[in-house]
Order: C-alpha cells, then sequence, then structure tokens
C-alpha cells in the first residue's frame, strides 16, 4: 500500500527522468575526478549511476545500465545511461551496483557493559557495518541501548545501518533456552541428548500476553522467542497468544527455531520470520513442504556451526573459544535442510547470526551458503529474499523506482566470483553516500 502511494507521488519525477534520458537535452553536472562522495553535496535534482552493471536482487541483470535517485528514493533504472538536468553524475567505470545489503539475524552490542560500549565503540562498529555493505540490520536480541543506537543511526547523529531491534520474550516459566553461561549455541538444550524430558512450566497468560504490550510500549519492532517444545509443554499454545498480541499491535513476531520439531511448531503458530535453518535433524520432503506452503520467510545463518580459524590455524567457534565438536553435524544439516527447503519455495534470507565484524561475517555465511547455492541464488538471498524476511520488501531489496535508494558499488561481478561480494566500494544509504573506498 505504501509503495503504490509513493509510486503514485513519485511518478511525475519518473517520467521527468526518462524524458531527460530520451532527449539528451543538457549536460549533467560532470563529476569531478574521483572525488570523494561522501565530501559531495547532492544537488536538489540528484544523482545519476552511469556505466553499471546492475544486479537488481531478484535476478535481474543490466551489463550496462544507469540508475537515478532523488532524494532518498531511486527513480528509474535504465539500460545504458541516463541523463538529469542538474544532477550529480557518478561513473560507476563498470562496477556492479546492487541493493544495499541486509543482515537479517545480528547482534550488535558486545562485551559486559553497553553504556561504555555505546561511547566506546558503536561508532566503529556501525562505521564497519556500512563499509562492509550493511545499510539494515535486524537486531535479534542486544542490551536495551539498541533502541537509542536505531535512533542515531535514523537521525546520522552516528553512521550506520538502518536497525530493526527485536526484544527477548519468553515462551514458559525459565525462558526455554538456559544451560551454562556462555555461547547458546555451544550448550544448546534443543540438541539431544540435552534436550527437556519433562514439560516446561508455564508462565500465566497475562504475563505471556503482557510482555508483548510492553516491548511495544518501549518502542521494539519485533518479539523474539526461542522455542523448544517440552513433551506436553506450554510453548505452542504461549507462541501462539504472542502471535494474537504481536498482530494485535501490528509489530512482528521472530521466533529462534534450530530442530525440524521446534521449527514446525513455530510455523503451526504462524510466525513473521524464522530466524534459523533448522539445523538439528533431517527434514522430510513433507515438512519442507509444510514450511515453504506457510509463505513464512527464514533467515538462513548457516554459518554458525561452520568453524572460523584463528590466527594459528584453530577451529575457533562464533564466540571465539575452541569449537565444540558436538555440534559439527549441523555444519552440513544446515545446509542440507537449507536446500530442501530452497526447492520447497521457502523464502530464504541472508542472516548470520553472528557478533562478528560484518565482513568477516559476509565470508563465513557466503562460504556457508555456497556449499549449496549458486551465485544467482545467494544474490536473491542477499537482495529481495532478505528484504521479505524483514517485511521490507515494498522499500528494500531490490533496486526498483520507488525503492529506498540503499546502494552499493562492488569492485567486481559477484555473479562470476561470489566473494567480489567483499570488494564494497562505495556504500549509499537512504540516498546519502556513507562510504566510499574507490
Ligand atoms: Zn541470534
Amino acid at each position: 500500500m505504501l509503495t503504490r502511494k509513493l509510486f503514485l507521488l513519485l511518478s511525475p519525477v519518473i517520467l521527468f527522468a526518462c524524458a531527460e534520458e530520451s532527449t539528451e537535452m543538457s549536460a549533467p553536472t560532470p563529476q569531478p575526478a574521483m572525488v570523494d562522495l561522501t565530501t559531495q553535496t547532492v544537488p536538489d535534482q540528484g544523482f545519476v549511476i552511469n556505466n553499471a552493471r546492475i544486479l537488481d536482487g531478484m535476478g535481474g541483470v543490466i551489463e550496462n545500465g544507469s540508475l537515478v535517485v532523488q532524494g532518498n528514493r531511486i527513480v528509474a533504472v535504465n539500460e545504458g545511461e541516463s541523463m538529469v538536468e542538474g544532477a550529480l553524475e557518478i561513473d560507476a567505470e563498470g562496477r556492479t551496483v546492487m541493493p544495499g545489503f541486509i543482515d537479517a539475524h545480528r547482534h550488535i552490542i558486545t562485551g559486559e557493559d553497553p553504556e561504555a560500549w555505546m561511547a566506546e565503540d558503536a561508532e566503529d562498529a556501525m562505521q564497519a557495518f556500512l563499509e562492509a555493505g550493511f545499510t539494515t540490520v535486524l537486531s535479534a536480541g542486544d542490551a536495551p541501548q539498541i533502541l537509542d543506537l536505531r535512533r542515531m543511526t535514523a537521525e546520522n547523529e552516528i553512521a550506520g545501518p538502518r536497525i530493526i531491534a527485536a526484544s527477548f520474550t519468553g515462551l514458559a516459566a525459565g525462558g526455554g533456552g538456559g544451560g551454562p553461561e556462555g555461547d547458546p549455541a555451544r550448550f544448546d538444550v534443543a540438541r539431544p541428548p540435552m534436550r527437556p524430558t519433562e514439560p516446561a512450566t508455564a508462565l500465566p497468560e497475562e504475563a505471556v500476553r503482557g510482555q508483548i504490550q510492553a516491548l511495544y510500549d518501549r518502542g521494539y519492532d519485533a518479539a523474539k522467542n526461542v522455542i523448544i517444545v517440552t513433551p506436553d509443554g506450554p510453548e505452542e499454545a504461549a507462541l501462539n497468544m504472542i502471535v494474537e498480541e504481536t498482530n494485535r499491535l501490528g509489530i512482528r513476531t521472530i521466533t529462534h527455531a534450530v530442530t525440524v520439531t521446534d521449527t514446525l511448531a513455530a510455523v503451526r503458530a504462524d510466525v513473521d520470520q524464522l530466524v534459523h535453518t533448522p539445523h538439528i535433524e533431517m527434514l522430510t520432503e513433507e515438512q519442507a513442504q509444510f514450511i515453504a506452503d506457510s509463505g513464512i520467510p527464514m533467515t538462513s545463518t548457516l554459518g554458525i556451526f561452520v568453524p572460523f580459524f584463528d590466527e594459528n590455524n584453530e577451529p575457533i567457534f562464533r564466540d571465539y573459544l575452541p569449537f565444540p565438536w558436538e555440534t559439527i553435524l549441523s555444519a552440513g544439516q544446515g545446509p542440507v535442510n537449507a536446500r530442501l527447503l530452497w526447492e520447497a519455495g521457502v523464502v530464504l534470507g541472508f542472516g548470520t547470526d553472528t557478533r562478528y565484524d560484518p565482513e568477516l561475517t559476509l565470508n563465513h555465511e557466503l562460504k556457508s551458503l555456497y556449499l549449496v547455492f549458486s551465485e544467482q541464488d545467494i544474490l536473491q538471498i542477499m537482495g529481495e529474499n532478505a528484504a521479505i524476511n524483514i517485511a521490507m520488501e515494498d522499500e528494500l531489496g531490490t533496486l526498483e523506482a520507488g525503492k529506498l535508494a540503499d546502494i552499493v558499488l562492488v569492485n567486481g561481478d559477484p555473479l562470476d566470483d561470489l566473494f567480489d561480494l567483499l570488494n564494497v566500494e562505495v556504500v549509499i544509504k537512504d540516498g546519502a553516500f556513507m562510504v566510499d573506498n574507490r
């Protein structure tokens, strides 16, 4: 609905841009050779990116194309050159132009002291996301300071990606998580043999429903929960209540489910986003079809159980500690299930669930996806599908007239070499130049 309205508002502008293009009646403002775009003032007429290889985020490729941006919106995507009188012209010199990257499952604030992190580390951490090409990040659980950070990046008080913030909610007394201190993925009680064999204690209904109103009142965009179904336990009923509440308030329910059993329960409850690919238990084709047919998007996070390597070539986990070998089956089961779900038609979107440096995280998730997905698949996963995962497909994830101008310029061609995605040189968020490393 919003998109339709924007299209109507923008249609004169689109016509204007196209008319200028066809008549070529006046020269654009030439871009001085290699001026750092982040220091440039964008004129009211906006800017044009010419000489670009455009990958539109939904499978389309324009070998030599151009893009017109006015304000914070893309107003035209064309084959060949575009000319708009008075606009700043940027020569992409054959670079690949793509939608800004989206990580649909991240954790952002690190360390024991969130206030200190905000004061000392936030600026660099936010810049690192932009440098790696990420213009939008979903925080699936962070200290409450994430709400300040969301506002600061939205208002450009700190240069950083657009943030969507989810707050944690419980499905049962004790929270449905637990285990020893440390990275929950390392000690995951969803994983047999640690999986509970007794029903968890139910929370009172008012407590289940009340936590949604409370996080809504604090300004969160989504309610995050972890589902580990216990035998005859209260989890699925609680999740049904949470979905009712979030639907009533117009926010989203996002669910962490890592086994097939738990994923099926989340699908029955009709949550809005599954923030992991199930990586424990093998899916049957029927189960994959049931999940896909629900239309609920799923976030990849395949890299979690694939070892990182430290400077001594020691395999480590995402918490920087030695790799927990009792989880290694998930390194294969996750990608296998992801591909089965993809074949069934699930909308798999890019997400990492790490606290690592964003470029390292991107590299790692690409490596994990690449086992079972083609370059073309992965560009779909990073583009339109990632936007669907965060319910922003009307605004982000593709290069189309009417979308927000979140754009990256990449040196190379990721369709030819996937890891060219690590060569992000220019980053535009909301029509503003955030990074220029050409
Ligand atoms: Zn997470």
